[in-house]
């Protein structure tokens, strides 16, 4: 077996709480390499300042000698983008959209944490700690947590500075609601669009710079490739998506900020565009790949009611701080809700976890109603949803609270389904949602290739197997606006004076040449099927064998099928239409190729980790449908190397608790 290509991450001194066992490999694909290491020592509530304060710098002269290439602007690439750019740094900055605001943290409904200090409520740093720590179901980096926490208040009040219009009390302090996972209320909102209210702050930031002339911005420009010369990352091949120009740029450090892969699914709560192209061709290049298993399946997303859907439709959770969860509690039950008596309806969430009722985590919310809709309790047309009823929230608080409250969402739920929420209740079951996987970093948002950084979903650091609510807005804008713009200067520190890398010599000439072949591959194929029947497909296997729930037997099936369908799309696979020119189809082909092969490396990581653990339920590692977690095998981080060869190595990266004690995770 060869070794990982990249050589940062060297096995080093690892966290006295670790766990001791390797578990052997399951499947003959894949080896079990050397330990990474994130790098963080002592304390972990001091972690981050002491890396502050240590922190090289460059001086201004020099800073607009030193190119940075940033890929996306959603929170976290135009937080990174106008940062680096105000700071002085030649910023080239890239998206696949026609304008940097229309990246999909404009999806975003509910609303962004913050422990901020609002003790009328018990909330706390320590306690914000704690609720991420366990809602990621010990999954996570503690000091990664710490930073995260110490950050949001900071974050709260720079996003108002730069324009984002919080929800206010009558007497004008912020106003805050619940999310799941959490007995405060810390989350900050905009009504049901905070995610729209915070980019287009940031992207208005990010303009500014454009402005300024310190930030090129290049839209509708797609990454296809990484370039790593001498062991580091360099540049990036791009393609025009209106022209087809496939060309390279170099810059002395490169982040990522490009968004989950949760369409990977195909019918997922995501925007159509989003895509694991830019992550999977790093991971490619060397970048470890982590936890790509751990999938959020969000339990109040719109059911799929009809194979001819495009996608699925999320309705916030802050509804469920108003929404109540039932199913009939006769299986089969055919009578409408209204007709439903109290006594013949199983709220079940608030039976069975008194005491967080409907404001249980995701995973749990969501692995409660996929085994209440299989027991036959499930409700509508195709009997794959439950109800979230705002009946007595209607009666308690009156329509114009509710409408103050919630109101674009119900109008949203309305416009989708015809139903109107007012009059009976929205019908939700789990949908993919967000990637707690990603591209593996250590505690300075950098990959195990040098020069390579990563931030917001499509890294991995911060959320454990499971995201708590309203987390994700936080830790993009704490990646984007607080820790890139130190980490990455202090990487830049040694290179001052060097130049970048000749665009037009050997490494970046071969990356484009490898970018130039695929897209020639996907154009000559000339099978009968459209690249987006592969992606439905695809979408079936998973939902199947990763989805809520998995088993042994199950992942198995899924690994087989991924891998045939994998070796039918290259054989029969028809992307219409030219290269030098928009081409839809083109794009979506590259998309759902990288997909295929990102598919099969969430399946091997599931089947691996025999565990469960957060949204990652193995059916054979549970008592009583609550997960169980094995901490002396599997306190780790899994971060996956793919060799030239195909084979696949998988490094641990030991976890260890000092903050918060290992416990069961306990909803009841
Ligand atoms: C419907 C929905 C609701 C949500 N609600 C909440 C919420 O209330 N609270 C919360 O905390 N989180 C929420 N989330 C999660 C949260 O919105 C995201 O995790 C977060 O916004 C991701 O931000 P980001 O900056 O990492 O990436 P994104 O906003 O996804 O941006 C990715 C960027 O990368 C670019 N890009 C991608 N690939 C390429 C490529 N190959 N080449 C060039 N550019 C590329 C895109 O153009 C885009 O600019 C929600 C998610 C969804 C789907």
């Amino acid at each position: 077996m060869s070794r990982p290509r990249s050589g940062a991450g060297a096995a080093g001194a690892v966290d006295p709480l670790t766990p001791t066992v390797r578990p052997d490999a399951v499947d003959p694909s894949y080896g079990v390499g050397p330990d990474l290491d994130a790098g963080v020592r002592g304390d972990p509530l001091a972690a981050w300042s002491a890396r502050k304060d240590s922190y090289r710098l460059v001086s201004p002269a020099n800073r607009r000698r030193l190119t940075v290439i940033v890929v996306g602007t959603g929170l976290a690439g135009s937080g990174a983008a106008a940062t680096l750019g105000r700071l002085g740094y030649r910023v080239e900055c890239f998206t696949l959209h026609d304008a940097a605001r229309r990246a999909h943290s404009v999806a975003a409904q509910g609303g962004i944490n913050a422990a901020r200090a609002r003790k009328v409520d018990g909330d706390t740093l320590r306690r914000f700690i704690t609720d991420t720590i366990k809602g990621g179901d010990f999954r996570a980096r503690e000091a990664d947590v710490v930073r995260l926490a110490a950050e949001s208040g900071r974050v709260i009040d720079h996003m108002q500075a730069i324009g984002a219009p919080f929800a206010r009390e009558y007497g004008g302090q912020l106003a805050t609601r619940s999310f799941g996972g959490v007995q405060v209320s810390r989350t900050y909102y905009t009504r049901g669009e905070t995610g729209q209210q915070l980019e287009v702050a940031c992207a208005a930031a990010l303009q500014e710079q454009v402005a300024a002339g310190s930030v090129r911005l290049h839209t509708r420009t797609e990454m296809l490739d990484l370039i790593v010369a001498d062991g580091r990352a360099q540049g990036i091949v791009t393609r025009d998506l209106l022209s087809g120009r496939i060309r390279a740029w170099t810059g002395h450090a490169v982040v990522l900020a490009t968004g989950g892969y949760g369409s990977v699914y195909h019918y997922s709560t995501l925007a159509m565009a989003s895509n694991a192209t830019a992550t999977w061709r790093a991971h490619l290049a060397g970048a470890a790949f982590a936890s790509p298993s751990y999938v959020q399946f969000h339990p109040t997303a719109l059911p799929v009611s009809s194979h001819w859907q495009s996608k699925t439709t999320l309705m916030s959770e802050s509804l469920r701080n108003d929404g109540r969860i039932w199913v009939p509690a006769r299986p089969g039950d055919e009578r409408a809700p209204g007709d439903i008596p109290e006594t013949e309806r199983d709220y079940y969430l608030e039976r069975r976890y008194p005491a967080f009722g409907n404001l249980t985590p995701r995973d749990v919310a969501s692995r409660n109603a996929r085994e209440r809709i299989e027991a036959g309790h499930g409700v509508g047309p195709l009997r794959n949803s439950v109800y979230l009823d705002f009946r007595d929230s209607l009666e308690r608080l009156g329509r114009p609270t509710i409408a103050a409250r919630y109101g674009n969402l119900f109008s949203m739920y309305r416009d989708a389904t015809g139903e109107d929420p007012y009059e009976v209740p929205m019908r939700i079951a789990p949908g993919a949602h967000f990637t707690m996987g990603g591209l593996w970093v250590d505690f300075n948002q950098m990959t195990t290739i040098p020069g390579l950084f990563v931030g917001g979903e499509a890294s991995n650091n911060y959320h454990g197997a499971n995201r708590l609510g309203a987390n994700s807005l936080l830790s993009a804008c704490v990646d984007g606006w607080f820790t890139l713009p130190l980490a990455v200067p202090d990487y830049l520190a040694p290179l001052v004076g060097s130049s970048c890398l000749e665009e037009s010599g050997p490494e970046a000439g071969l990356a484009v040449e490898r970018a130039r072949a695929r897209v020639d591959r996907l154009l000559a194929v000339g099978g009968t099927r459209r690249p987006v029947w592969f992606h439905r497909r695809l979408g079936e296997i998973l939902y199947a064998g990763v989805g809520v729930s998995r088993t042994e037997e199950g992942l198995r099936r899924a690994l087989e099928q991924v891998r045939a369908l994998r070796a039918e799309f290259w054989a029969d696979v028809r992307v219409v239409g030219g290269e030098h020119r928009l081409n839809q189809e083109l794009e979506r082909a590259g998309r759902v190729a990288d997909f295929l092969e990102l598919a099969e490396l969430m399946v091997l990581d599931a089947l691996d980790r025999r565990e469960s653990a957060g949204a990652h339920f193995r059916e054979e590692f549970s008592a009583g449908g609550e997960a169980r977690r094995d901490d002396v095998a599997w306190r780790t981080v899994s971060a996956w190397h793919t060799l030239d060869d195909g084979t696949r190595i998988r490094r641990s990266v030991p976890l260890g608790f000092s903050l918060v004690a290992l416990q069961e995770r306990d909803y009841r």
